[in-house]
């Protein structure tokens, strides 16, 4: 800034405070749709922009970021709630990143042998907790690796995997409901399933009904991404898997090829499923052998933590947490444009943003009886492991969350006429998000898009594990502008913009649906 200006400047900041205050709004007028909007306008306006480098966890940017939600709530009158009585709760990571040359991966039959290449025919994640895997064993087909005696299925009935390697198809049988459904059918719970069952090895196919949803090609690209993980203070590294010696995905047709020298037909599998047959499982009486080596290194990374306390003595003692990301995917390593920065505009500077206008809404108020905690988690693009951690270890203490409202990218994007809330119906909080809703003059409707199991892929779901009653809210596709399709722009979103440089503040975001949602939000 050149000095000229910057005496004009402080000329007329001066001059403004002897004469009238016009910058501060008086409190009714603080409240309005435009003023709200324009607040939500600032804070993405610094969170999206280029200098924190799309927030990447573990980073400085990302500190930067985590230092501006804490004094903004500081300044709203929120109180610290992290550890040790300051407003950040360190989560500490492991990043692990693979050998590529070092992944091997092969099936026998007696003197015939296939050998698979990694990245092109299968991927396989980097492991937290070991440096180095040699596993070896016979392998039986276990259908869709599903053992869930509440749907009185199981895929894993008379067959022996124990100290076997196990291949499941990955998905879940069409007739389970949607949320249950896309628990059963996370990896990890499926690699739970095996591990019950005596596994030592866990592997999954990629179907043509997969592709349809997610193309092989884009796990390929993130092959050699390194993972993280969280451990606790004895070192225990969170969600890993030591009873198994090797995991990987395979390509439907690294499936067919195994399938085939066993002398069976993944094709066949495919037909019963289109028939809505649900896949059996068999031994295929091969020998799978897998090698892998990892590195590994320590870093850590704050949620930031803020109370509202409630107004009645005993209630206050509970709390209703609202969590929203604040880590995104950093800067591009392997891309041609010239753009690198993923600034994560709506994924999910929006969705912070909206949190902190609603915390400072709440502030402004009368005080509700139950306590308040507004998280911003970090390394949720990691695999939701701050607000893992968080729910896991809250600074609350256990027992005291009753309830999540999990705000992650919501798509701001028009005027919406309705909300979504997963996970609504599997709780109490069903009645409550639709008076919110209808109070603000739209309406709740139902998951829209199953097959693309939201449920289990926002922070919420690391309540829910918890036992914390949760829903993860977003705007619904409904447009109270009949020039705009709600579904069409989530779509060209998902395709065009989504974890890409250009999720960016070029994007027409309507910040008038932004006030909309945050007052939606609260109520
Ligand atoms: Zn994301």
């Amino acid at each position: 800034m050149k000095q000229s200006i910057l005496v004009t400047l402080l000329v007329v900041l001066f001059g403004c405070q002897q004469s009238e205050p016009v910058n501060i709004l008086p409190k009714n007028q603080s409240q309005t749709d435009a003023a709200i909007a324009s607040r939500i306008e600032a804070h993405m306006d610094f969170l999206a922009s280029d200098f924190l480098r799309g927030r990447q966890t573990g980073s400085q940017e990302y500190n930067i970021a985590a230092s501006y939600v804490a004094t903004q709530m500081q300044q709203y009158g929120l109180e610290p709630a992290g550890s040790d009585g300051s407003w950040y709760q360190e989560v500490p990571l492991i990043k692990s990143t693979l050998i590529q040359e070092s992944v091997k991966l092969s099936v026998n039959k007696g003197a015939d042998q296939l050998n698979f290449t990694f990245i092109d025919d299968f991927i396989t994640p980097a492991n937290p907790i070991s440096i180095e895997d040699i596993l070896q064993g016979e392998v039986v087909f276990v259908g869709y690796g599903i053992d869930s005696q509440a749907l009185q299925y199981n895929d894993y009935a008379n067959l022996d995997v124990q100290g076997k390697i196990v291949i499941a198809l990955r998905g879940r049988p069409y007739q389970f409901p949607s949320e249950v459904g896309a628990h059963l059918a996370s990896g990890t719970t499926k690699s739970e399933t095996a591990i019950k069952h005596g596994a030592v090895g866990f592997f999954q196919i990629h179907t043509p009904e997969m592709e349809n949803i997610r193309k092989f090609e884009s796990y390929q690209k993130y092959a050699l991404e390194p993972a993280y993980h969280w451990q606790d203070p004895d070192g225990n590294v969170a969600e890993s898997f030591p009873e198994l010696k090797g995991s990987g995905y395979l390509s439907t047709e690294t499936g067919a090829a195994i399938f085939e020298l066993a002398g069976f037909s993944l094709e066949g599998v495919f037909t019963d499923i289109d028939n809505k047959l649900n896949p059996q499982g068999f031994a295929l009486n091969i020998q799978l052998n897998m090698e892998r080596q990892t590195q590994h290194e320590n870093l850590s990374s704050p949620n930031v933590v803020g109370k509202l306390v409630g107004s009645e003595p005993l209630l206050k003692q509970e709390y209703v947490v609202y969590s929203a990301h604040l880590d995104h995917i950093g800067v591009e390593s392997h891309s041609e444009v010239d753009d690198k920065i993923n600034n994560g505009a709506l994924d999910n500077a929006s969705g912070v943003s909206v949190m902190l206008e609603t915390a400072r809404r709440f502030a402004e108020q009368e005080r509700p009886k139950r306590s308040i905690l507004f998280v911003a988690v970090t390394a949720e693009e990691k695999g939701l492991l701050g607000s893992s951690y968080f729910a896991t270890n809250p600074t609350v203490g256990a027992d005291k969350m009753v309830a999540n409202i999990n705000l992650d990218m919501p798509l701001i994007l028009y005027p919406f006429g309705d909300v979504i809330a997963f996970g609504s119906e599997h709780s109490t909080l069903s009645s409550a998000v639709e008076n919110a809703a209808s109070k603000n003059a739209i309406k709740l409707s139902p998951d829209p898009m199953p097959e693309q199991v939201l449920f289990v892929r926002s922070d919420h779901y690391s309540f829910v594990k918890r036992g914390v009653p949760s829903i993860y809210l977003v705007p619904g596709f409904d447009s109270k502008d009949p020039s705009i399709n709600g579904k069409e722009v989530f779509n060209l979103f998902l395709e065009k913009h989504y974890h890409q440089p250009s999720d960016d503040l070029q994007l027409p975001i309507n910040y008038t649906a932004a006030a909309l949602f945050t007052k939606v939000n609260q109520d």
